[in-house]
């Protein structure tokens, strides 16, 4: 792009919109061209650049207002959030506009729906803060709640730790507000089910920013439990821990929280394993469901650990996240105060992990990595594995294969973070078929294919 191209969009922009709302500032621009992906966990074909510039839309007419200055000169519109994506969604990969979301920041409570309209840009924290003097709070709670935005935990459907009784985040919307990639507005009604055709909000959870821009939704909110029993258990090994996780969901209990892993496994062996689970609601619908899992996690050769492990546990659930908000708002290096891990959330058939797991820690140990931890969070088919110790070509290569023997088990290649440029290169063998009806999709809705270019591995043609 010349410098007389790059000026004319800076004109059309301040020409739309308040000419505050348009950053040049290096600073601002370094800083928003990346999200918390580790530089080394990029694909070998993926670069970051410095965007154009970064826009900071206040409402929705603001950000239909650059989507048609985007569409006039035909400029990449990138979408961001917290910046908190761990797979790339938000970063530029082509030079292009930032548009920076969290100027929206309405809230409304609607107290009598038990539903919040909120503003893309608010974070989860301050939407609970907002619900929280009504006794009522948001079910999605990931690690990040004080930097993701609703915006950016819609369009990755992220997930959190009261996933399990509450569902992910796509599961909280009952309707957005969509500028698509022409500059049209979308609304859909806000009601708990509607069956007036597909769902045409869920078109845009799990969409990475890619088929429209989300300004605002409805989310559902869920009363504040009365109660909440935790609990930590400690396991002879991983395979003994699955069986009594099985066992719990066989008995038809849902925990609001579950988090289960093992640290450190090795050739020689797999060490104990501890599984924190939490139940939440009416205090004797609560206290029923803890007793039950109890005698089943007892009955599976399950060890209570002292109240106090659990309990610190998830005092501490926020704090990595909370850290990543400090050095993102602060502008302090993240990755590179960081070891270099590599990690996979796999979803798969429940029945399938045990094997999984097994075949992970053969390759990983074949290639002499260390296996920080093995595990599973909210479902017992969503397996997570971190390990290190190799160099990043290596971790590249060791991390296709365990994506093949996922697919190979009929699991989804990722079950919280995304796709964004990370995984881009294995949508198609994830979806076949189903890769050409998202790019038709796309499309239809992006002719120009100015909207988050490179992510999901939407621009393609095969
Ligand atoms: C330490 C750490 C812990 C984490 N823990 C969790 C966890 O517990 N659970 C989990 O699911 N994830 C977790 N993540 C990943 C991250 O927090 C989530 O992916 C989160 O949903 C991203 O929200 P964001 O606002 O930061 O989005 P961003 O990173 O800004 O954007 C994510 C994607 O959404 C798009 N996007 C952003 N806003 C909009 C919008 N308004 N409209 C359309 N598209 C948009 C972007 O283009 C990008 O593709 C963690 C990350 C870190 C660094």
């Amino acid at each position: 792009m010349t410098t007389a191209e790059r000026d004319e969009i800076l004109r059309a922009l301040c020409d739309a919109l308040p000419p505050a709302r348009v950053v040049v500032e290096e600073g601002v621009l370094a800083r928003l061209a990346r999200d918390a992906l580790h530089p080394a966990r990029l694909p070998e074909a993926a670069r970051t650049v410095r965007p154009l510039c970064v826009v900071c839309p206040q409402s929705t007419a603001e950000v239909a207002a650059v989507v048609r200055v985007a569409n006039a000169t035909r400029t990449p519109l990138i979408p961001m959030g917290g910046g908190s994506g761990l797979m790339g969604g938000a970063a530029t990969v082509t030079p292009g506009i930032v548009l920076d979301l969290r100027g929206l920041q309405a809230i409304r409570i609607r107290p009598a729906d038990r539903m919040a309209e909120v503003g893309a840009g608010v974070t989860i924290k301050a939407l609970n803060e907002a619900a929280a003097p009504y006794r009522l709070m948001c079910g999605h709670d990931p690690w990040t709640v004080a930097v993701a935005t609703v915006g950016g935990t819609i369009a990755t459907n992220s997930l959190g730790y009261l996933g399990g009784k509450y569902g992910a985040m796509g599961d909280q919307v009952l309707g957005m507000e969509v500028v698509l990639p022409t500059g049209e507005v979308l609304v859909t009604r806000a009601v708990e089910k509607a069956s007036t055709g597909p769902g045409l909000h869920r078109l845009f959870v799990g969409a990475e920013g890619c088929l429209g821009i989300i300004t605002h939704a409805t989310l559902r909110l869920f009363p504040l439990p009365q109660a909440r029993r935790l609990q930590g258990w400690e396991f002879p090994d991983f395979d003994t821990g699955f069986a009594a996780i099985q066992a719990l969901f066989d008995a038809g209990l849902q925990p609001a929280l579950l988090d289960y892993g093992d640290d450190d496994p090795s050739p020689a062996g797999d060490p104990p394993a501890a599984l924190m689970l939490g139940f939440e609601g009416p205090q004797r619908v609560t206290e029923a469901e803890a007793a039950e899992a109890a005698a089943l996690c007892r009955q599976h050769r399950g060890r209570l650990l002292p109240q106090r492990r659990v309990e610190t546990f998830w005092e501490h659930r926020h704090l990595i996240g909370d850290a990543y908000a400090e050095a993102r708002a602060s502008g302090k290096p993240w990755h590179e105060r960081r070891p270099l891990l590599d990690f996979l959330h796999v979803a798969l058939p429940p029945s399938a992990v045990p094997a999984y797991r097994r075949q992970c820690l053969q390759r990983l140990f074949e290639r002499r990595l260390h296996v920080h931890q093995t595990g599973l969070w909210v479902y017992a088919g969503l397996f997570s594995v971190v390990y290190s110790g190799a160099d990043v070509a290596t971790l590249a290569a060791v991390h296709g294969e365990l994506l093949e023997l996922c697919h190979q088990a009929q699991g989804a290649m990722e079950y919280c973070h995304g796709v964004g440029l990370r995984l881009a290169p294995f949508m198609a063998r994830e979806h076949g078929v189903g890769l050409e009806v998202l790019r038709r999709l796309k499309r239809s809705l992006d002719p120009l294919g100015i909207l988050n270019p490179g992510k999901l591995g939407l621009n393609g043609t095969a």
